[in-house]
């Protein structure tokens, strides 16, 4: 039977996140800038699990299980939200997991604080990596899975960010759960709106504008990025959307230049840095709408997002997504510099 609906291709899923996440009004931002604003809350994916790298992952691992591994490697930041997502939810499917995590010092670890100290708690194997080596993180996580292999081990590599085509249909199945969320506000789904979130590797980003495109939804996505440049995510971003169009053979016109909207400029001091701005911005959010953000990804993001929208409060139309991508466990870890914010 035609319905007149696309059939989304997806691949095989595992169900690990608490979906769908609820999408709420911003109440007291949507009067102060005028326009009608919501937020995904994707950081209710689990409490443990929270945010949007369970997403991906209930993809990625059902690819590793069909593959018959034993064990996950993935790499990323110390604070790494995916690495500590993914050692969760390996050790839940009875895996074991090694994580590659960047550090100034591999002699001199961080502290056992945050995201660290749940990684560490599920019984983790870490390997400290200088940032010269995470420059390598590629060949890095091959090494390491042939050393698993060569142990008698089935290890499945995970990109950083669990940001690669199988990633990103975490996200187009996000874009599903919104559709059906936009039905119930005014204009129903065919209003414009645009949905704008955090950018870090990437896998989001591209998993919105996949979905976006398969659901037909009459929406914008803007990506702001909270480490490289424009640039580097039209690559990175453009090569992920290109790589599943091709890999799950979607007939979707797909252009970099025309399809991917990063917002530049809201980067700060570096990825994971965050100045007094964004810590405030963070505290405004807190008090204004309970809702709390993290100091990595969605504080810079929303930061990024009401600096534009008090430059013009028009820019992003009437209607605003933002997706809580989660992170709340990169809060604690900065208790000390907020300290003179509260
Ligand atoms: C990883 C992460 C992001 C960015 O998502 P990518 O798919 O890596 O671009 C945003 N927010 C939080 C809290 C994250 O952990």
């Amino acid at each position: 039977m035609n319905t007149g609906k696309r059939e989304i291709p997806y691949p095989a899923r595992l169900d690990l996140a608490r979906t769908p996440t609820p999408l709420e009004p911003l109440s007291r931002l949507s009067e102060k800038f005028g326009i009608d604003m919501h937020v995904k809350r994707d950081d209710l994916t689990g409490a443990d699990l929270t945010g949007n790298k369970i997403r991906k992952l209930e993809f990625l691992l059902a690819d590793g299980l069909a593959n018959r591994c034993d064990t996950v490697i993935t790499c990323g930041a110390a604070q790494s939200n995916h690495a500590r997502a993914t050692a969760i939810a390996a050790v839940r499917l009875g895996l074991g997991v090694r994580l590659l995590l960047r550090t100034r010092d591999p002699a001199n670890p961080p502290p056992l604080a945050g995201n660290i100290l749940l990684d560490r708690l599920v019984g983790a194997e870490i390997v400290w990596l200088t940032f010269e080596e995470y420059g390598r993180r590629v060949e890095m996580l091959a090494a390491e899975a042939e050393s698993l292999r060569n142990s008698g081990k089935t290890p499945y590599v995970i990109p950083e960010g669990g940001s690669n085509a199988m990633g990103a249909w975490g996200y187009v199945r996000a874009v599903e759960e919104l559709a059906l969320d936009l039905t119930t506000l005014p204009g129903a789904k065919d209003h414009p709106t645009t949905i704008i979130h955090a950018t870090g590797s990437g896998g989001t980003t591209a998993g919105l504008i996949l979905g976006v495109k398969l659901l037909g939804l009459n929406a914008r996505v803007v990506g702001i990025n909270v480490c490289n440049d424009r640039d580097y995510f039209l690559r990175v971003v453009g090569d992920i959307c290109q790589t599943a169009i091709d890999t799950y053979q979607l007939d979707l016109p797909f252009s970099r230049e025309r399809d991917i909207e990063i917002v530049d400029g809201y980067v700060g001091s570096g990825y994971g840095k965050a100045g007094s701005k964004e810590l405030s911005l963070i505290r405004e959010v807190a008090r204004s709408e309970g809702i709390l953000l993290d100091p990595v990804y969605t504080g810079k993001a929303f930061y990024g997002m009401s600096q534009e929208l008090e430059r013009n409060p028009e820019v992003f139309g009437d209607r605003i997504v933002f997706i809580h991508t989660g992170g709340l466990f990169g809060l604690f870890p900065l208790a000390e510099q907020m300290a003179p914010l509260l």
